[in-house]
């Protein structure tokens, strides 16, 4: 058996409560790309008690095979993909999942929490735009892939867990990796960063049942967030969030995704 975690920290398959229904707009098709690789995913993992790939330089192979995969699928932004090529996901699993970091899957990680689907990731990092500079607030830190991507990318990285024990090893882990210009916070996300606040990015790898107040407040005028909103166990609707230069709001449904709910009370 794998231990893979289906449906947390990935793109939801179509046919779920909340899949839009429109023809396909250019978003659109990279969505139905993406499930492609969803399906061609599924249908390539290794049977139960595949040898555990140690070797770096199987990793780094497979690593680019998966991001090559990612970019045939839509997600253009070279920023984005050279990130992808540079952090070395199999760190970011729990041990015995190494063999399995290079799919295109979700896994499990400690605290009954996951590490999301790389492609999703890679749309989400992408969807805010990432530069050198860009100041950044994460909600869900998680393993901390997701902030090690936008690092390599040159953002300034603000990331929230609300379990201490991930926060812990999250900061840990990017520290024993190298990765710089992550600050990780154990606290709650609802509340946001308000001392570092405001942010050129959002992104909330955990999803609400309904956009927090506080986070959109601390989104600066002309700022990307990127959220998935919605129910636990229900599809729940990546959303874009943009605020003009004049601070007026406007969202709008990327794809339909699955994500561990976002809690309320610190850990
Ligand atoms: N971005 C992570 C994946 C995170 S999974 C990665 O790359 O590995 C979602 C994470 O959100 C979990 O670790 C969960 O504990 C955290 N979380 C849930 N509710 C939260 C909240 N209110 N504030 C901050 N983090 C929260």
């Amino acid at each position: 058996m794998t231990r893979r975690r289906a449906g947390a920290g990935e793109v939801a398959r179509r046919g779920g409560a909340g899949t839009t229904r429109r023809p396909p707009t250019g978003r659109a098709r990279i969505a139905l790309a993406l499930l492609g690789i969803v399906a061609a995913a599924v249908a390539c993992v290794p049977p139960a008690g595949a040898p555990p790939v140690r070797d770096a330089a199987t990793h780094r192979a497979r690593r680019h095979a998966l991001v090559d995969a990612i970019a045939a699928a839509g997600v253009r932004d070279s920023a984005t993909l050279a990130a992808m090529r540079a952090v070395p996901r199999h760190e970011f699993v729990l041990p015995q999942d190494r063999a399995l970091a290079y799919e295109d899957h979700a896994l499990p990680i400690a605290e009954g929490q996951t590490i999301s689907q790389p492609t999703l990731v890679a749309f989400m990092t992408a969807t805010v735009r990432p530069r050198p500079g860009l100041k950044v607030l994460e909600i869900g830190t998680g393993s901390g892939y997701q902030a090690a991507v936008l690092a390599a990318t040159g953002c300034r990285v603000y990331s929230i867990e609300i379990i201490g024990a991930l926060a812990d090893s999250a900061r840990a882990r990017l520290g024993r990796l190298g990765v710089r210009g992550v600050a990780v916070r154990h606290g709650d996300g609802y509340l946001g960063w308000p001392e570092a606040a405001p942010f050129e990015a959002i992104l909330l790898t955990a999803a609400p049942d309904s956009m927090p107040a506080a986070l959109v407040e601390q989104l600066a005028p002309g700022g990307r967030m990127v959220a998935p909103v919605g129910l636990e166990h229900e599809v729940q609707s990546l959303m874009l969030i943009e605020k003009d230069a004049a601070g007026r709001v406007r969202r709008q449904p990327l794809l339909p995704v699955r994500f561990v709910p976002m809690r309320r009370g610190v850990r």
